[in-house]
């Protein structure tokens, strides 16, 4: 029989976010990324989207390991969640990557592991599958790429990259094993495409430091920066600013002050002794001494910006001579809240410096045309798929191609679920899976420190009921019977929950039958009447979890 091996996106084509790529090889599976989507602005409140994963849950084959190519929760972030759901595999990652994702399953209190694997561990065999890690810049230290031997043929694995021939950590591309690579013979390079519709090259993370020296140095009162968390090099770069100037730094926001640790840990991050300053004793400083980087770049409600900049944080106030910089760009459909941030931060007088005024306080981790197009020509493959971009990235990417001489027929662009088999001699379509948007509502993320004191809360007194239904999109009725699960509520009690949750729910949504429009009201539906439910009838206050899969 003709030997095949097989990609399924899972996510992560056409959507940038919630990464998830099957490699199939006979009846194994190796899995790269599993990351966490973004709601859109469509999506009203906190909430995050999953790659589905009933393939994996239904099909006959053995998942024979995972790796993740670095740490962005749009490649680790869906771990806690999926984890459970499947069967034990060992998962791999580089270290940075392997601390926030243990870190990320340890809050969540999932009991599996990611295991370490360094830069010159050399090849791991995983099943008929044997990789290794190629260290790549990006905008979080340790970014991977990673080239996977099949018995059919090799895949370079190149998600979120950039060539930053200067990196601000001196960790530099491991451009020698990615000729190598190319040496070997790639039949398919999957490439980042994220800025294929930007000309020219992403300029070095090192530019940045001189911004923010100039700007420091005319700053009477404190400098407040705003960034990615984990953007390690970004913070290093503020650090070395402030060490220059005599600043002592200050880290506020739950997700800063995590981030540090671990790079401290790990050694990534140093703190000359004293240098830190608590939040409790800013006060004891001088302004004009302090540099406070704050979590919330993307106007997070509830987010230590969000409540510093609306004056509901007690130990910061913004004074006139305060400067407050975003060291970042929107994420798209964040833009309505870092306006209305940046209004509040205009009314009390602070000088502020963001993407749409200037921008040399950030550059993007994704690589534009030439970066792509040295990509190409490193790795030399048959064929070339862009992932992790919108539609128009991945057509962008694919006019790019053409450019560098890749015929229509060997630029393969497709979307979640369309399986992609490549045999020795050709290479085609293959079955389409059915993925569907998984919703899922944050019980505990960054920047919603209040909501998750509220859930332990609930957790603490009263349990946690997750209720999923699958939602018929065409009539809004449920498919099936949900699958109710509880915990901290007695045996007894929750078999008669589950039953009466049942018919409640189901007699609700038949009120309103009608093609779903939006899935929001749905879940609200569902999470309301089950809150109901259980305080009629057990004068309880459990923390409910409707997740919802459209059908
Ligand atoms: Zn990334």
């Amino acid at each position: 029989m003709d030997q095949k091996v097989s990609i399924i996106p899972l996510g992560g084509t056409p959507d940038v976010t919630k990464n998830m790529y099957l490699y199939e090889y006979k009846n194994e599976i190796f899995i790269v990324d599993c990351g966490l989507g973004f709601a859109d602005e469509t999506m009203l409140g906190v909430e995050l989207l999953l790659p589905d994963i009933s393939y994996l849950k239904t099909t006959n084959k053995k998942i024979v390991g995972m790796a993740i190519t670095h740490g962005h929760e749009d490649h680790m972030g869906g771990l806690p969640y999926i984890l459970p759901e499947l069967p034990d595999f060992p998962i791999y990652a580089t270290p940075l990557t392997a601390e926030f994702a243990n870190e990320k399953l340890k809050e969540f209190g999932v009991s599996k592991r990611v295991q370490k694997v360094n830069f010159d561990g050399g090849e791991i065999k995983i099943g008929s599958f044997a990789i290794s890690f190629i260290r790549v810049t990006h905008s979080v230290p340790d970014t991977s790429n990673i080239f996977i031997k099949t018995p059919v043929g090799n895949f370079y694995h190149g998600s979120d990259f950039k060539f930053d021939f200067n990196p601000y950590d001196g960790k530099k591309t491991e451009f020698k094993k990615i000729s190598q690579a190319g040496n070997e013979g790639v039949l398919c390079l999957l490439s980042d495409c994220l800025r294929a519709e930007k000309i020219g090259k992403t300029p070095s993370e090192s530019k940045i430091s001189i911004a923010f020296e100039n700007e420091m140095e005319k700053c009477e009162g404190k400098f407040i920066i705003t960034t990615y968390s984990s953007n390690i090099a970004r913070l290093n770069q503020i650090i070395n600013a402030s060490r220059k100037f005599g600043r002592k730094v200050c880290f506020v926001g739950r997700s800063v002050i995590k981030n540090k640790q671990i790079a401290q840990d790990i050694g990534y991050m140093r703190l000359d002794k004293g240098m830190e300053v608590s939040v409790e004793d800013l006060k004891r400083h001088k302004d004009s001494n302090l540099v406070l980087i704050v979590a919330g770049s993307q106007g997070q409600e509830n987010s230590a910006l969000s409540r510093i900049v609306n004056d509901d944080f007690k130990e910061i106030k913004i004074t006139p001579k305060d400067t407050i910089i975003f060291s970042s760009d929107p994420i798209p459909g964040n833009e309505i809240s870092i306006n209305s941030l940046l209004d509040s931060i205009a009314k009390r007088g602070a000088k502020t410096i963001h993407s749409q005024v200037s921008s040399d306080f950030h550059v993007s981790g994704h690589g534009a045309t030439d970066d792509l197009a040295l990509m190409m020509d490193l790795t030399h493959p048959k064929k070339v798929m862009p992932i992790g971009g919108n539609y128009r990235h991945m057509v962008a990417y694919k006019n790019l191609a053409k450019k560098q001489g890749f015929l229509e027929k060997d630029i393969i662009v497709v979307e979640n679920g369309q399986e992609i088999v490549f045999a020795k001699d050709s290479t085609y379509l293959g079955r389409k899976i059915p993925v569907r948007n998984v919703y899922v509502d944050q019980i505990s993320g960054e920047e919603v420190d209040s909501f998750v004191i509220r859930d332990r809360q609930k957790l603490a007194t009263d349990g946690v009921i997750i209720v999923m239904c699958e939602i018929d999109s065409s009539n809004g009725q449920l498919v099936e019977s949900p699958n109710i699960v509880s915990r901290g509520i007695s045996a007894q009690e929750a078999k008669e929950v589950s039953r009466n949750l049942t018919k409640e729910i189901r007699s609700t949504l038949s009120r309103k039958k009608q093609k779903v429009t939006d899935w929001m009201y749905i879940r609200r539906a569902i999470g309301q009447v089950c809150e109901k439910y259980l305080f009629r009838n057990l004068r309880k206050r459990p923390l409910v979890l409707p997740v919802v899969i459209e059908v």
